[in-house]
């Protein structure tokens, strides 16, 4: 019988690795969360080396954040700001973080989005985009990130999203080279 459900659960440790009411209110402090969890996802060995986090950019407090699931879970969308993006929605209730009353939000990843992502995060309605390592750096280990063009972040730019790129990025591309020399999988290589 094919599955009419699916469950999505971040690995345990992480609930203890997120300090909720902490404000985080530079991009830099933000970012050093998302960049905490790809490696704690690397070192904790459930799964790849991506760390994603939605802010409440009022409050500053992280919402949800995700890890990559594609090897624990066998999902090759559950990219780490998929899995952020997904719980923030979740925990708030509503499909876009746009949404009437809601403060405005920012989806915080340790590395440039793919594709998928930046597809989703367009939907999702986060009015700022931060990222840490570059789509070059993700490259350099065997991460193919898809047809992402300079028009994709016009598009977004268009739709009044915010983009900070390279934010702490030496920190962001440690994570990837010592996923590599740690011989992590490239799994979608
Ligand atoms: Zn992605």
């Amino acid at each position: 019988m094919p599955l009419s459900e699916i469950r999505i659960t971040l690995p345990a440790w992480v609930e203890r690795f997120v300090a909720w009411q902490e404000p985080c209110v530079s991009a830099e402090a933000r970012m050093a969360l998302a960049i905490g969890l790809a490696r704690a996802n690397v070192e904790g060995g459930t799964g790849g080396p991506f760390g994603a986090a939605v802010f409440d950019l009022v409050t500053h407090r992280p919402v949800a954040v995700g890890v990559n699931l594609v090897q624990s879970a066998q999902n090759a969308v559950l990219h780490a700001e998929i899995v952020a993006l997904m719980l923030a929605q979740a925990t708030l209730g509503r499909y876009t973080l746009n949404a009437p009353g809601l403060n405005p939000h920012a989806l915080v990843t340790s590395c440039e989005p793919c594709a998928m992502c930046l597809g989703a995060l367009l939907w999702s309605g986060v009015r700022e985009l931060e990222c840490g390592a570059t789509r070059a750096d993700a490259a350099r280990i065997g991460f193919d990130e898809g047809p992402v063009f300079a028009a994709s972040y016009a598009y977004l730019a268009a739709r009044g999203v915010g983009v900070r790129l390279e934010v702490r990025r030496a920190a962001a591309a440690a994570v990837l080279e010592d996923y590599r020399q740690s011989d992590g999988t490239i799994y979608n290589g």
